[in-house]
């Protein structure tokens, strides 16, 4: 395991990206004593309006990277398409948590799929796709329906097509983009949960409760806790997600988005970060999924994530967050995220709404 010793009060966390779980990193180190600075190309990322300091700079400005890495002590991100060579010329310089090689496998569902499948941890079946004829051949094994995914680069269902018949094969690879794919089976789920877990810089692991995620139109809508599964496959799922951040040698935040299927559990895919489906532990636990993410990366304990209320967390999407007034009226978490354009699509903030444990 990574060693060091724990950063000091009044030292800085260098966070790649400045969006809203940038923002909440930044609020949860604050509040631990803990300065933060972002770095991120734009001019007034969310994140900056509640950091001590701010790079404005492109990710492969390695000038800017280098002035970074020398002013923060150690250097986390809150997004996983960090390029690799950003987070090489930093991982240079000073200590980067969680370690890049969690970013590679992130960013590559072959890299991806092939991990999970060797820790005997059970995804759709897969293929790889490298061009046209491959994925003719691959239909043959894997029968529609199914899902072609670009490798690389997709996020909130963005580069995907759905495949009901063998005659999709060529509009599936056109609306992808020809680029270099996997096609998954369609599995016919019956929910899909989360995972958060945290792996300490010593090793140690906390996982939340699993989540019940809902999406509208390739956006998480809505997370309920608990998720209503059996205990059994409760604990299969936090079982799943040790074992990844065990054999990623993981340090932070992770959330790993599974499906539920009457066969038993699959794992979609692994986001090496803070997670939207994790919001919720704000409000529900007594150390949230920002907050141990911060411990984890400053070599600080990991607080206790134990649940103490149900939760249903709600993402405000676009325009959803113009009832903003009437939202903050409610007995409930409620959360802006500074953004001053409201688009179609855009996450402005989410409300938590809490009731009294029952199980
Ligand atoms: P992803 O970007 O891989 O997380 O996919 C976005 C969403 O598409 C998931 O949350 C699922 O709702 C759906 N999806 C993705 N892959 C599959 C699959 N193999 N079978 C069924 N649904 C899928």
């Amino acid at each position: 395991s990574e060693q060091g010793a724990p950063l000091s009060p009044g030292t800085t966390i260098g966070i790649l990206g400045g969006g809203q779980l940038g923002r909440m990193l930044a609020m949860a180190a604050a509040r631990l004593g803990l300065r933060a600075h972002i770095y991120d190309p734009s001019g007034d990322p969310p994140a900056a309006q509640v950091a001590a300091h701010h790079t404005e700079a492109a990710y492969d400005d390695t000038e800017a990277l280098a002035r970074f890495a020398a002013a923060v002590d150690v250097v986390t991100f809150e997004f996983e398409n960090v390029p690799a060579p950003t987070a090489a010329a930093l991982a240079a310089q000073t200590a980067v948590r969680p370690n890049p090689r969690a970013l590679e496998i992130a960013q590559d569902r072959v890299l991806e799929k092939s991990f999970l499948n060797d820790l005997g941890i059970a995804t759709a079946p897969w293929a790889e796709i490298g061009e046209r004829a491959a994925l003719d051949a691959a239909l043959s094994q894997i029968a529609p329906p199914a899902v072609l995914k670009t490798r690389r680069f997709g996020y909130d269902g963005k580069g995907q097509a759905r495949l009901t018949g063998l005659d999709d094969a060529g509009w599936a690879w056109e609306t992808i983009g020809k680029a270099p794919a996997v096609l998954e089976g369609f599995v016919d789920f019956r929910a899909e949960i989360s995972v958060i877990a945290v792996r300490g810089l010593n090793g140690r692991v906390v996982c939340y409760d699993p989540g019940l995620n809902e999406h509208r139109e390739g956006i998480l809508h809505r997370t309920t806790v608990p998720a209503p599964l059996s205990r059994k496959i409760a604990q299969d799922a936090v079982l799943i997600a040790g074992r990844i951040v065990n054999a990623l040698d993981y340090v932070g935040t992770i959330g790993v988005e599974l499906f539920v299927t009457p066969q038993g559990l699959l794992v979609n895919e692994i986001a090496p970060r803070v997670h939207n489906s994790g919001h919720w532990t704000i409000e529900a636990c007594l150390v949230d999924q920002f907050e141990n993410h911060i411990r984890a990366v400053a070599g600080w304990p990991l607080g206790d994530g134990a649940r103490h209320s149900d939760a249903v967390m709600e993402n405000l999407i676009g325009e959803e967050a113009l009832a903003w007034l009437n939202l903050a009226a409610e007995p409930a978490g409620f959360h802006l995220y500074g953004k001053d354009t409201v688009r179609a699509g855009r996450k402005m903030g989410h409300i938590t709404r809490l009731s009294p444990r029952r199980a």
